[in-house]
């Protein structure tokens, strides 16, 4: 063990400390990847670590500073990397066997941009395959766990970035949010997880799920921290398509308006349809609480109902597999990953190329893969489209309807993030429909492409563990988000008198030994 311990310094205290010179971007990365040493045999947090890349780049962030031509900010500050998104030079699986040994040859534009920015690239988290699941137990290369509790879950399909950033494994993550993957896994871990607006951040070199929704994202321990990485990657992309070219809102600006705590004239609505049955006790009493903090420091708080979200699970687990699947049959063994060629051809004929791809798609995906790929075809196919494909889309409009009517009462909306708090490893990973439901408060924002946080509000009186509430603003108001998180984050650290993560108690049997 080091006898250095975790580094627990947020991402701007560690900004604060390069600048003054108290310390460097080699010192910073090199006490990250000692501490992935020590705990990520347990965690399981990351897929693959770039020891060598991420020392070179934090040597020239400090050659940088030293000849005072920093590149911004978090010039430096080391950073975790969801395996979905496609890094040049290293390993990008999306958490599948069909993708096993694929080096990119590109960079997602998220990660040129940090890059750009500076952030050496510790290396690529764990994901449940392609981003389809709730807890990271859908990966091909075996589960996270949770650093409250190793024997639960981190949630997902995010859990490896939440986790390293819980453990203290790295100060910053990237997620991608396509129903939730950022928000829950944040909320179950006591972690800030972002979904920009959709549009926001550019997809390009994001292997696609449901590219309707996809969202790059921040994970990261403060809303601040959030805000800066934010500012990192987001912005218009000629390369995306859907990239929106209007500018970013003032996000660093907005999280540091919000630490005051101070939330007057700011209207919030709580949704009905977000609560209630199916959510645990704990977890609706401390949204409660959170939801009587905000009132007292001065926010307007109404109630507002957005009836089509009750659809929104029926409607996103059309919507999805049907693009899925369609974005799924690129992996045909031609192009890139495992290539499996079946050794009994008909007639003691060669194989055939529709041979060689059932083969490698049988062997190469997961059954969460199969079953979605199935279901989304069915979706699609003629005779069903109207019935399936085509309802879903109307429900989705009428989604984005209910928000619409909903902002004009409030400024931004406020939900429990997940249902539940983090649950057994093993528990739900047979039961698909269990699984989906973690989703019920995070799909809506999808559906209509608004941006939301998810920001830790306690504990639940049941089990101790972690639990988040969510904030949805309208497209393009990020800046809102990170104001009223910055102002929740605030009001429950004086509650608190400590950061929240520091009471997780498999994080103290992680320090174990230390000195
Ligand atoms: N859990 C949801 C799903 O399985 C969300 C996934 C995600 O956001 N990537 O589809």
């Amino acid at each position: 063990m080091s006898a250095r311990g975790a580094d627990k310094r947020t991402a701007v205290e560690l900004t604060e400390a390069l600048a003054s010179g108290e310390t460097t971007s080699v010192e910073i990365t090199s006490a990250a990847l000692d501490r992935i040493g020590e705990v990520d045999g347990a965690v399981h947090a990351f897929l693959h670590v770039d020891t060598d890349g991420a020392l070179r780049d934090a040597a020239a962030s400090d050659a940088r500073r030293a000849a005072g031509k920093s590149w911004g900010p978090l010039d430096g500050i080391p950073i975790a990397v969801k395996d979905v998104l496609a890094t040049r030079g290293l390993p990008t699986t999306c958490g599948s066997r069909i993708l096993a040994g694929w080096v990119p040859p590109y960079d997602a534009t998220v990660v040129a941009r940090l890059r750009a920015a500076g952030l050496p690239i510790l290396g690529k988290t764990n994901m449940d395959e392609f981003a389809m699941g709730s807890s990271t137990e859908h990966s091909a290369w075996g589960p996270s766990h949770n650093p409250w509790d190793l024997d639960r879950i981190p949630g997902g399909s995010g859990g490896g970035s939440a986790a390293a950033v819980a453990a203290y494994e790295a100060p910053l993550a990237i997620g991608t949010d396509t129903g939730g993957s950022i928000r829950q896994p944040a909320a179950v871990t006591g972690t800030i997880g972002v979904k920009p607006t959709y549009g926001g951040i550019s997809r390009y070199g994001l292997v696609s799920l449901a590219n309707s929704f996809d969202q790059a994202g921040p994970v990261t321990r403060t809303v601040l921290d959030a805000a800066l990485l934010h500012d990192v990657i987001g912005g218009h992309d000629p390369l995306d398509s859907t990239s929106i070219e209007e500018a970013v809102p003032a996000l660093v600006e907005a999280a540091r308006r919000g630490a005051d705590g101070d939330l007057t004239g700011v209207r919030i609505g709580v949704v009905r349809e977000l609560g209630g049955e199916g959510y645990q006790a704990g977890v609706l009493a401390r949204f409660e609480e959170s939801v009587e903090l905000m009132t007292k420091a001065g926010a307007e708080v109404v109630e507002v109902s957005c009836p089509s979200f009750v659809h929104a699970l029926a409607t996103y687990y059309l919507i999805l597999p049907a693009e899925a699947s369609s974005n799924l049959a690129r992996f045909d063994a031609m192009r890139y990953g495992l290539r499996v060629t079946p050794d009994v051809a008909r007639d003691g004929a060669e194989p055939s190329a529709e041979d060689v791809m059932r083969a490698t798609r049988e062997a190469g995906f997961g059954d969460e893969v199969k079953r979605r790929i199935i279901l989304g075809t069915f979706a699609l196919s003629s005779g069903y489209y109207d019935a399936y494909y085509g309802q879903a889309q109307k429900v989705r409009t009428l989604v984005t309807r209910d928000f619409e009517a909903a902002f004009g009462q409030a400024d931004v909306l406020v939900s429990p993030t997940a249902p539940t708090t983090a649950f057994k490893i093993g528990e739900k990973v047979d039961d698909p429909l269990a699984m989906y439901l973690n989703d019920l408060a995070t799909i809506p924002a999808n559906l209509s492409g608004v941006p939301g946080i998810s920001v830790p509000s306690g504990l639940a009186d049941q089990d101790g563990l972690p639990t988040g509430v969510q904030i949805l603003a309208p497209a393009m108001a990020d800046d809102r988000v990170y104001r009223v998180g910055a102002a929740l984050e605030a009001l429950l650290a004086q509650e608190w008198g400590g950061p929240l993560l520091d009471q997780a108690p498999a994080l103290s049997l992680l320090e174990e030994g230390e000195e």
